[in-house]
């Protein structure tokens, strides 16, 4: 607990999912109340690590904005992660008086695959090339569905041929066929304070991915035999430091987001998000998503990942940094500034 004065203090709040432990528990280490809502089967959790001060029960994940009243009233801050993004429709998050940490407009570039590559190619980020339609393959492609569960069932195909064949055995979904990047997946885990303009490397992760990242422990004449295809369904996450001659172009590429977010909504993009890429073997960046929220991959440092030993000298996970912003903010009057 630091010397942070109650009397200013107000509840930090999230949906029972994804990263709330690691939010409610980084909210207090900075001495804020925590409250979580969540459905009766994912209590449990929060009351067994004792991060939530409070539990406000819904009956599905999808009843968040049912006890909006209640969290007004208490004075609580949102603070978003993917599943409160998956469950909470834009319409009501942006009609919602909810004290919100983040900027809530920019989310809608997120969830939107157009907007979100105008977004990154405004930046100037390299991209994987989209092909409009499965007569073009001239490469490596992966294909991916939305509305999927995760990356289960993306496949990768060639050529037409390959692409016509393979997905016969799927029935019809919206999807996109990008480039596939041969190389390392990197997840690059960012914090941007609107306080003090700075950009900060927090962490990074790569996914453990099934069955893709256990292929290489069959033999290729194995793969073959059992026609056996690639799925890239998430199955957790685990740590990783780059190449320290990397980091320059890192934050290159995070402050080139920032800025481009600037241009698409006043009040930009801050706070923490990420960067999914795939490093070549030229060492260039790829870009294929951004996360405009607190990835899972920070799950992994709840005591501070090797960048924030160096910068903070004391266990600093994400959850933590966004709560430290919201301290500051109000210590220092700026609480509109970190809501949006
Ligand atoms: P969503 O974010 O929509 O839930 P997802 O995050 O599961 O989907 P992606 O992140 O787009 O799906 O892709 C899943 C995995 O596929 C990535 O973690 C990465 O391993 C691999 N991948 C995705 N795009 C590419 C690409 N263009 N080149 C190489 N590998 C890729």
């Amino acid at each position: 607990m630091t010397g942070f004065s109650t009397s200013t203090a107000r509840v930090i709040a999230t949906m029972g999912s994804h990263s709330a432990l690691q939010i409610l528990d980084g909210a207090k280490r900075e001495g804020f109340k925590t409250l979580v809502v969540a459905t009766e089967s994912a209590a449990g959790v929060y009351r067994h690590f004792g991060v939530a001060d409070s539990i406000i029960i819904v009956k599905s994940n999808g009843d968040f904005f049912s006890v909006e009243n209640e969290l007004v009233r208490k004075n609580a801050i949102i603070i978003p992660h993917a599943s409160f993004v998956a469950y909470v429709n834009s319409e009501e998050l942006e009609g919602s008086p909810i004290m919100y940490f983040g900027n809530r407009r920019i989310l809608a570039f997120e969830r939107d695959r157009s907007l979100q590559r105008k977004w990154l190619a405004d930046a100037g980020l390299r991209l994987p090339r989209i092909f409009k339609t499965p007569d073009d393959i001239d490469r490596p492609v992966i294909v991916k569905f939305y509305g999927a569960a995760g990356g289960k069932g993306y496949f990768l195909a060639k050529s037409p041929e390959e692409f016509y064949e393979k997905i016969r055995g799927y029935s019809h979904r919206s999807l996109t066929i990008q480039e596939y990047i041969i190389g390392v997946p990197v997840y690059i885990h960012y914090f941007y304070s609107p306080l003090t303009k700075e950009l900060e490397i927090m962490s990074l992760d790569r996914r453990y991915e099934s069955n893709v990242d256990s292929i290489g422990r069959i033999a290729a004449k194995d793969q073959i035999d059992i026609n056996l295809n690639t799925s890239y369904n998430i199955t957790g996450n685990t740590p990783l430091v780059l190449r320290e001659s990397l980091l320059p172009r890192v934050f290159e590429m995070g402050e080139a987001v920032i800025d481009a977010a600037k241009r698409l909504s006043p009040k930009g993009i801050f706070g923490p998000f990420c960067l999914e890429t795939v490093v070549t073997p030229e060492l260039e960046f790829y870009v294929f998503e951004i996360s405009a929220r607190i990835v899972a991959g920070t799950n992994l440092y709840i005591n501070g990942s090797p960048y924030t030993d160096i910068r903070y000298g004391m266990p600093m996970s994400t959850g933590r940094r966004i709560a430290l912003e919201i301290k500051r903010a109000i210590e220092q009057g700026r609480l509109d500034e970190v809501l949006g």
